[in-house]
């Protein structure tokens, strides 16, 4: 493992992908070997912080046990100052960097300091979610646009979406961080106009030993939620797409016809 794959002074924001470390691209795991320093939100996975190696200093900037997560001018800060100082920053990031990752402030943090800034992506939560529920984000004929949207709700205020534009019937919506705003989100898309019936899925620690599918109707939304724990990171997936679950099959079945094979 080379350890000049990242250069003194250089900052690499890493996708962390979904959670589990096999989800990793090959190019994040050796940056992760090389770092001096690893800086890390809470939705990165145990079992990816377990390939920071022991010489590497980390340092854990997300939301913990209810306790605040650093504001995002102090992260900014922080990247800077481990940069100037010469080590090899990485700053990893759950799913994809450029996906509701306020990848853009750290990257203009760095560039005003004249410190090279890279990014490597990862594979973002709604890729992951489809992959576990073996669907399709998009269809031909059935979801022609695939739209990631957030419903970070602050406070009580209604959210400021437009939803006229997400309740097209031929989509997928990936909503995130929309498990508190499940109710509203499924409310104002029926008031839009779609269908009540809407298949959804609600995807909870996707690609974690506790992962969780739970399939239902855009109407029961917010019943769905109910059985998400407080901490769970969840992703809402709506969209007609949603509801072609694969015919149940036989594993067995299968496990016996590769073993033939083989
Ligand atoms: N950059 C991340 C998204 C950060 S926003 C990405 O590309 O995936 C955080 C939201 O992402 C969570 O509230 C949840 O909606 C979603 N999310 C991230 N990891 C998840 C996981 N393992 N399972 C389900 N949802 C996840």
């Amino acid at each position: 493992m080379p350890h000049d794959v990242i250069a003194p002074g250089t900052v690499w924001l890493v996708g962390a992908g979904p959670g589990d470390p096999d989800l990793l691209t090959r190019k994040a795991e050796r940056l992760i070997a090389a770092a001096d320093i690893v800086f890390y939100d809470a939705l990165v996975g145990p079992g990816v912080l377990a390939l920071i190696p022991d010489r590497a200093e980390r340092v854990g900037v997300g939301k913990r046990s209810g306790r605040h997560s650093k504001d995002q001018g102090t992260i900014d800060r922080l990247i800077v100052a481990a940069a100037l100082a010469g080590k090899r920053v990485v700053r990893l990031k759950g799913g994809d960097p450029a996906v509701f990752g306020r990848a853009t402030e750290e990257i203009h943090a760095c560039a005003a300091q004249g410190i090279p800034v890279h990014v490597c992506p990862g594979i973002t939560a709604a890729s992951a979610a489809a992959a576990s529920g073996t669907l399709s984000l998009t269809l031909r004929g059935l979801a022609r646009t695939l739209t990631l949207v957030t419903a970070h709700a602050r406070g009580a205020e209604p959210l400021d979406l437009d939803w006229q534009a997400l309740a097209r019937p031929d989509a997928t919506l990936a909503v995130y961080m929309g498990r508190a705003a499940a109710g509203e989100v499924s409310g104002q898309l029926i008031r839009a106009g779609l269908a009540a019936d809407t298949p959804v899925v609600v995807a909870v620690n996707v690609s974690l030993p506790d992962e969780r599918l739970i399939h239902g109707r855009l109407d029961a939304l917010a019943f769905l939620v109910r059985a998400i724990g407080e901490r769970d990171p969840a992703l809402l997936l709506i969209g007609a797409a949603m509801g072609q679950r694969p015919p149940a099959y036989d594993r067995s079945a299968g496990a016996a016809a590769l073993q033939k094979i083989a």
